[in-house]
């Protein structure tokens, strides 16, 4: 899920590696190489380990990492709780970027509102929303459910905005963040995720960003019934600070095999690079849920 703003600034500009873990299709040379080639740095279909994350990024050893599976035997029904309630704007203007190793919508927090459930009083507002997916259909969600993983996963990023001023102070704080995790399943092409996918061919290189003209409802990329898993993680992309309150929804919402295959062509390289890769697939493995609680609101609402 989540990126640190400040480390994804970073990685912009170049500064910071691509997220090693993700597995990458090797593609030809551009026509014209630039004057200056790049070290060659991957070979085709290698992959590189998350575990490698923890030599940079300590937390990511961490004992609250995220995804998990989730045991349903192990769950705890969650009683008494609040329901989950959300507000998202349709009508603003939104950015899709590449940065590398997903593609991404930013909202930056305009006018929307997610509380109840497992956050208690305080508000939280949207930041971005991403996908993680697989090489092939039937992988790709980070979180898996006794075992079973999904073909993708969506990740609606809030930030908490009654403790905290901006994203990047939330981001590294136990509370600051929660997400809101959708299992993707192959079946009917999702028509409002469809407005994102037909821009994906526009932002095929790492640092591409356009401007969404159409509206978009994030409320539409949830499911229709509210009933939830959550326990309390972390980002599960570097730097994987643990300040995560995940909400996975149980019912997947369904896309289709082509909008799946629209996002493996997205790259993770520069248009420019000597070497331009397909993100193949772009999530980590799950790790163990330890001693947290892991809640069942099946009747959340
Ligand atoms: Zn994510």
């Amino acid at each position: 899920m989540a990126i640190n703003e400040t480390w994804l600034r970073a990685q912009e500009e170049g500064k910071a590696p691509v997220i090693p873990g993700y597995r990458l299709r090797h593609l030809p040379r551009p026509r014209r190489a630039p004057r200056h080639p790049r070290p060659r740095q991957r070979r085709r279909g290698r992959v590189l380990r998350p575990s490698t994350w923890t030599e940079k990024f300590p937390e990511a050893g961490g004992a609250n990492q995220s995804p998990v599976d989730i045991d349903t035997s192990a769950a705890r029904t969650g009683h008494n709780a609040p329901p989950l309630l959300w507000r998202y704007s349709v009508n603003h203007t939104r950015s899709i970027l590449n940065p590398g190793y997903c593609w991404r919508v930013d909202e930056n927090g305009y006018d929307s509102e997610l509380r109840g459930g497992p956050l208690g009083d305080d508000v939280y507002k949207l930041q971005q929303w991403h996908c993680h997916w697989g090489a092939v259909n039937g992988e790709g969600s980070e979180h898996t459910v006794d075992g079973r993983p999904f073909s993708g996963e969506l990740h609606l990023v809030h930030w908490n905005t009654s403790k905290y001023n901006s994203f990047e102070e939330a981001a590294g704080q136990y509370d600051g963040l929660a997400v809101l995790g959708v299992l993707l399943e192959v079946g009917d092409k999702h028509e409002e995720l469809d407005k994102v996918v037909r821009l994906l061919p526009y932002i095929t290189h790492k640092g591409d960003k356009v401007t969404m003209i159409e509206p978009v409802d994030p409320a539409k990329l949830l499911p229709g019934k509210i009933a939830y898993w959550t326990y309390p993680g972390s980002l599960t992309t570097p730097p994987c600070t643990e300040s995560v309150t995940w909400i996975l929804f149980k019912t997947p919402v369904q896309v289709s095999a082509d909008q799946l295959a629209t996002m493996r062509k997205l790259r993770c390289g520069e248009a420019t690079a000597m070497e331009a890769m397909e993100l193949l697939h772009n999530y980590r493995p799950t790790l163990p849920l330890g001693n947290r609680d892991l809640r069942d609101y099946t009747h959340g609402n």
